[in-house]
């Protein structure tokens, strides 16, 4: 069984999950959950509230445009692990 980043993306998309980042549009990376329940890259969603940060608009979610008045804390969740699993089994 062949394994490979586009099929783990498709497989997990078909149940129903997304596990991209729509920051940058790949496969997320450090991924964190913010309150409104989208998932980002560590890095995309930092980037992006340190824009907001600049332009001293509030902090929002760049999918569903919910606004977080205080910058919530980051809490990286597991699918970083999970993929490490599936990537695993691949070898
Ligand atoms: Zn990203
Ligand atoms: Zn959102």
């Amino acid at each position: 069984m062949f394994w490979g980043r586009e099929n783990i993306q498709h497989s997990m998309q078909d149940r129903g999950e997304d596990f991209s980042c729509s920051v940058c549009l790949d496969l997320l990376k450090d991924p964190v959950t913010i309150p409104c329940g989208h998932s980002y890259c560590m890095n995309c969603i930092k980037t992006n509230w340190d824009e907001e940060d600049m332009k001293g608009i509030f902090h929002s979610c760049p999918q569903c445009r919910k606004t977080f008045i205080l910058r919530p804390d980051l809490q990286k969740n597991t699918i970083q692990n999970l993929l490490k699993v599936l990537i695993c089994f691949s070898r």
